[in-house]
């Protein structure tokens, strides 16, 4: 556009995401608009936000409109870039296999993919190379992504003559006036869009891997090859990704749980249900342990309530209607028309323990606590090792409690989390306060007070513990607000762990009361809270964040006595007895292996501690102290070993 035009021409109001807004002459681009901002934020934006939809820089502005320029750290900004590097990948392709046919090509979470139909030719993991070289190649030409509006019959004929039936396919089912082109270089592709300024930002490229997938997902159609990728605008970045690939490969809790030999999955038993191996047993008993122990503390009381309810509970608790016909069905007896449901939640059978006597408020808060198993039909598709299946244990308990004691309780539970949190080595995390949407209170349940109060009193509880909040308006369940944890592993990741959730409809469905000082009856507030949320998602983040390095007082095996020789087989029985005797959790290895072999397979076992007893430990009644990955820590006499290791291995208070 020329300057000297610009006078002519109408003016809009643009307003940025700060609620500021500025005029620009209609038909302003998005690149101008952020090169008037500032140069840094032009050389770093990928994309435009404008009135919702995501935009190319280069697409004219002809109407007023709400902006937001999206760069690297934006979702909307990364889905350009990996969208823009599928069309590289596709045009890279079409170099290096002539007649490659194309399906659909998305952005996804990290990177994007193409499915393509290469013919008769075989492509493997082998060929990803030569693609990356290529797309590196080509993104180094910098070539700008421009689009163009099409008519349906063009477009058409575009692709009859390119021989693609899959983009044939697709504008089948695409209006005339809707259809745009972006083209690249020689590239060119049937897409909405939108796309980075050039290709000159894509600066690290990484084919990750091949995998089959058929057309549209119908496996009645042909199965194309699905080619997955990611690629950044900066090489340290893909260091960084591919570094924290290789991590979390090696502390899959999946992998771990096996080569461990904690938990196992059969088939025959049924997908999604854990056996739990007896060193995966031993480990959730103490994790059991030592929240029975903070519970106790924190004044619960213990309750136990059966695996199946009768229907008619859950009809009562609304689960029924939740669950019922996307879960496990219902368990006939011969009794005509008598139906059980596997429990998804402990919350109903706890209501009925409320209820077994009055209440009175001098009684409240009641807080009653179960290892509660709960069964839950997941689709077999996303069951995934012990984060997603269709029986877990909770760790749970519901509170009882008049509304003035709202916030004392959730402080209580804030400190019982992060006893749990500073225990297990998780010192990375945040909270979100779920609120009400002020703008559509009548879509919740309890009254207008109550509600305006327990907000306030959550977000009063967690800063006077000191929690980094988010409050999120119309995050709340219709039945009450909540506070949910979320933790960051050692490596980074992001996990939801622990929740705290205030319910105001169960005490009305089940009728619950307490008799107030006023003689009168009134309704209980009702706490969910679960620190730990299930035993098995718990265990499997754990075995993420410490890479199956429990601390020392959750740890299956404890010890390990490796006598040097067979001679020395006595005095190591004799050390593991003694240890035994103490509740010390571990073994004696006296294979006719080498001690260098033996120290070997205990560290891959991630034992934390290996005594070694030889001729000099058994004269002076010793053992020579090996700590799992630092090595030798010199000899200590067998009792004060003792002594120091039982002090050790508490449960942590
Ligand atoms: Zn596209
Ligand atoms: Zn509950």
């Amino acid at each position: 556009m020329h300057p000297e035009n610009l006078e002519f021409m109408s003016s809009i109001k643009i307003t940025l995401p700060d609620g500021s807004s500025r005029d620009y002459p209609a038909g302003v681009t998005g690149m101008e608009i952020a090169k008037s901002i500032s140069e840094g934020l032009a050389r770093n934006a990928l994309s435009i936000e404008v009135n919702g939809e995501i935009w190319d820089l280069s697409r004219p502005i002809n109407a007023p409109a709400s902006i937001k320029i999206f760069t690297w750290n934006d979702k909307g900004g990364k889905y350009a870039f990996w969208h823009s590097s599928a069309h590289v990948m596709a045009e890279a392709l079409e170099a290096l296999y002539p007649g490659v046919k194309l399906g659909i090509g998305p952005p996804i979470e990290n990177g994007f993919y193409y499915d393509v139909d290469l013919g008769d030719k075989a492509f493997g993991e082998d060929d990803l190379a030569a693609v990356e070289k290529k797309m590196v190649e080509l993104a180094k030409l910098n070539n700008s992504f421009v689009r163009t509006e099409v008519p349906k019959k063009e477009a058409i004929e575009y692709f009859r003559k390119k021989g693609d039936e899959y983009k044939l396919e697709l504008l089948e089912g695409l209006t005339d006036g809707s259809i745009t082109f972006y083209k690249q270089g020689n590239f060119v592709d049937l897409c909405r869009g939108p796309h980075i300024p050039s290709t000159g930002l894509i600066k690290a490229v990484k084919l990750l891997n091949v995998a089959g997938a058929y057309w549209r997902g119908d496996e009645k159609n042909k199965m194309l090859t699905r080619i997955y990728g990611i690629t950044f605008p900066k090489q340290k970045e893909l260091d960084e990704y591919l570094h924290l690939l290789e991590e979390a490969k090696k502390r899959d809790h999946r992998k771990l749980g096996k080569e461990l030999e904690l938990f196992a999955f059969s088939e025959k038993v049924g997908l999604g249900l854990p056996l739990w191996l007896p060193k995966g047993t031993v480990l959730r008993e103490r994790l059991e342990q030592f929240m029975r122990k903070a519970q106790v503390k924190a004044g619960y009381d213990p309750v136990v309530t059966p695996h199946i309810g009768s229907k008619q509970l859950y009809v009562t608790s609304g689960h029924y209607e939740k669950y019922g016909k996307d879960s496990f069905q219902p368990i006939h007896t011969p009794e005509e028309g008598e139906e059980f449901l596997l429990k998804p939640m402990n919350c109903p059978h706890h209501c009925e323990i409320y209820k077994v006597k009055p209440r009175s408020y001098k009684d409240l808060p009641i807080r009653l606590a179960e290892f509660g198993t709960v069964y839950r039909y997941e689709q077999s598709g996303e069951l995934h090792g012990l984060t997603r299946v269709r029986g877990f244990t909770q760790d749970d308990a519901h509170i009882f409690c008049r509304p003035d004691q709202v916030k004392e309780e959730f402080i209580a539970v804030i400190d019982l989390v992060l006893h749990v949190f500073r225990s297990l080595g998780f010192e990375n995390y945040t909270a979100q306060v779920s609120l009400r949407d002020p703008a559509n209170k009548q879509k919740y349940m309890g009254e207008d007070h109550l509600w305006d109060r327990a907000e306030r009193e959550i977000q009063e509880a967690a800063d006077e513990r000191g929690l980094v909040t988010v409050a999120v308006k119309g995050e709340a369940a219709f039945y009450g607000p909540k506070l949910d944890f979320m933790v960051k592993d050692a490596i980074g990741r992001s996990w939801q762990l622990g929740t705290i959730q205030v319910d105001y409809q169960l005490p009305q469905r089940f009728e619950l009361e307490y008799i107030g000082s006023d003689n009168q009856k009134h309704q209980p507030v009702m706490i969910h809270r679960a620190p730990f949320g299930s035993l098995e998602r718990f265990v499997a983040v754990l075995i993420e964040h410490c890479a199956g390095n429990f601390p020392l007082w959750l740890a299956p095996e404890q010890i390990a006595v490796l006598p040097i020789s067979e001679k020395f087989n006595d005095y190591a029985q004799r050390v593991i007895t003694t240890l035994k005797d103490k509740d010390i959790r571990g073994f004696m290895d006296d294979r006719d292996e080498k001690i260098g072999r033996k120290i070997r397979d205990a560290e891959v076992k991630k034992v934390p501690y290996m005594l070694i007893v030889g001729e000099k430990e058994v004269s002076e009644n010793k053992v020579a102290v090996r700590k799992h990955g630092l090595g030798d820590q010199g000899s200590m006499g067998l009792e004060e070993f003792e002594n120091y290791f039982v002090k050790e291995c508490a449960i942590p208070v």
